[in-house]
């Protein structure tokens, strides 16, 4: 039989998944091609604890090259042109084409979405931003924190609460909370609303028994740098000290400019198989769109992307080798929600119930924190890190009854 090629489009979660999970049960004679821009793959839940200043950079990365399985190539080039027709892409380091394609390109900030945004906020949606924010939290002598969400949609629909939390937990240690405010502004009407009005409130009381403000249903009209000032639609001024924002987020150029975006720019697919209706191309992670019983969307977080793509390459493995394809992505989740002082809670459930997604938030303890840091290590850290973080997942979730592991 002929070796087959399959290109996975990003070397982030999904892609990284996919492309290991191909590896595995593919013949060693076909190619697994990763395509991706970036040398070093970034574990981007830790930009939180980069952005209080509790890690450095190089703790949350490792070279994408150490982490794909042996026998994965890695092209390290920018996608400038998707053609799902042809399954195959335009990057800088030349054309490439594959007998299947899983775009795992993920969303990527619009910083221009709303004025004034780009120059005023601490942005720890990056790794620069983040770092920038742990040094402004170093010059910080108190004063008014706002977390903001510039606008929607966003990954990660804890990230801000987290941040809120974890800002408050670093000034309390840093002997500044008394002469602080904490306020996190959003338009959402809730904290996580895909998850539910209970998951809402218990996020709400977490902020208000650390005395952070919530504002909801805020949309934010534009950011003045010069002043220090938020500007809301109603002509109201919310002054700061400190901004961490949110920015709001697209599909990466080179989708939103391809045959594969549906109306909103982002790759409509099959929420069960991840197809996207062009013949042998599946798109998985926050590229996505998928629409859940409710209306709403499925959240744009790593859990789904490292799902889905184990759904996707084992589908792929099932048709190139002749079998029916029955890996089905459940639209089962789990996300840790950092709390501060060594404390997280942990949410999980099924987002694929009806009406809503039914789930559960246990905590905030110091296992579930334990827990993400060994997710975190299990991810990035050196070879045999990873190999006792994984297992100490394995245990630890057996233990508490929950499947988190890598
Ligand atoms: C602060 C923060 C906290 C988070 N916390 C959590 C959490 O606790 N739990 C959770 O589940 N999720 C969390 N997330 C979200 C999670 O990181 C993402 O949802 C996840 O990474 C999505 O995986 P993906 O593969 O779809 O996209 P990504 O992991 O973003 O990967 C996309 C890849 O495509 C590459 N790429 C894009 N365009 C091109 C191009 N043109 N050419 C070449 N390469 C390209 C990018 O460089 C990137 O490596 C968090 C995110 C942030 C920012």
């Amino acid at each position: 039989m002929a070796a087959r090629t399959i290109l996975v489009l990003g070397g982030g979660v999904g892609g990284l998944v996919t492309a290991n999970e191909l590896r595995r049960r593919l013949d060693p004679a076909d190619r697994v091609v990763v395509v991706e821009r970036e040398r070093r793959h970034l574990f981007q839940p830790s930009l939180l604890w980069l952005m209080v200043g509790r890690r450095r950079r190089d703790q949350i990365e490792r070279p994408l090259r150490e982490l794909v399985a042996p026998g994965v190539e890695v092209v390290e080039a920018d996608i400038t042109s998707v053609d799902p027709a042809a399954r195959s892409v335009q990057t800088t380091a030349g054309s490439l084409a594959g007998d299947e394609m899983v775009v795992a390109l993920g969303a990527e900030p619009d910083r221009d979405a709303v004025p004034g945004y780009r120059d005023a906020a601490l942005d720890f949606f990056s790794p620069d931003g983040a770092a920038a924010c742990a040094r402004a939290l170093d010059a910080f002598k108190g004063g008014r924190v706002v977390v903001a969400v510039a606008a929607l949609p966003y990954k990660c629909p804890a990230a801000p609460y987290e941040a809120a939390l974890l800002l408050e937990d670093e000034l309390r240690r840093r002997g500044l909370r008394a002469p602080s405010e904490i306020d996190v502004y959003s338009p959402e009407p809730a904290p996580m609303p895909v998850a539910g009005a209970a998951m809402g409130a218990a996020v709400v009381a977490l902020l208000e028994a650390r005395g952070i403000r919530f504002h909801p249903g805020t949309k934010i009209e534009r950011f003045e740098p010069g002043s220090r000032e938020i500007v809301l639609p109603d002509g109201t001024r919310v002054g700061y000290d400190l901004l961490a924002g949110v920015p709001p987020h697209r599909a990466p150029a080179a989708v939103r400019e391809s045959p594969l975006a549906g109306g909103t720019g982002w790759v409509p697919v099959d929420r069960a198989t991840l197809e996207t209706g062009h013949e042998r191309v599946h798109a998985i992670g926050d590229v996505t769109s998928i629409t859940l019983a409710n209306g709403k969307p499925l959240p744009r977080a790593g859990v789904f992307a490292h799902g889905e793509g184990l759904v996707a390459a084992r589908r792929i493995a099932s048709a190139l080798a002749g079998r029916p394809a029955d890996d089905a992505f459940d639209g089962v989740g789990y996300c840790w929600v950092e709390a501060g002082a060594g404390r997280a809670a942990f949410a999980t459930g099924a987002f694929f119930a009806e009406p809503d997604p039914a789930l559960v938030l246990r905590g905030p303890g110091r296992s579930w924190h334990a827990g993400k840091v060994l997710f975190e290590r299990s991810w990035v850290g050196g070879r045999l890190e990873r190999r006792l973080a994984h297992a100490g997942l394995v245990v630890g979730g057996r233990l508490l009854g929950v499947t988190a592991t890598a």
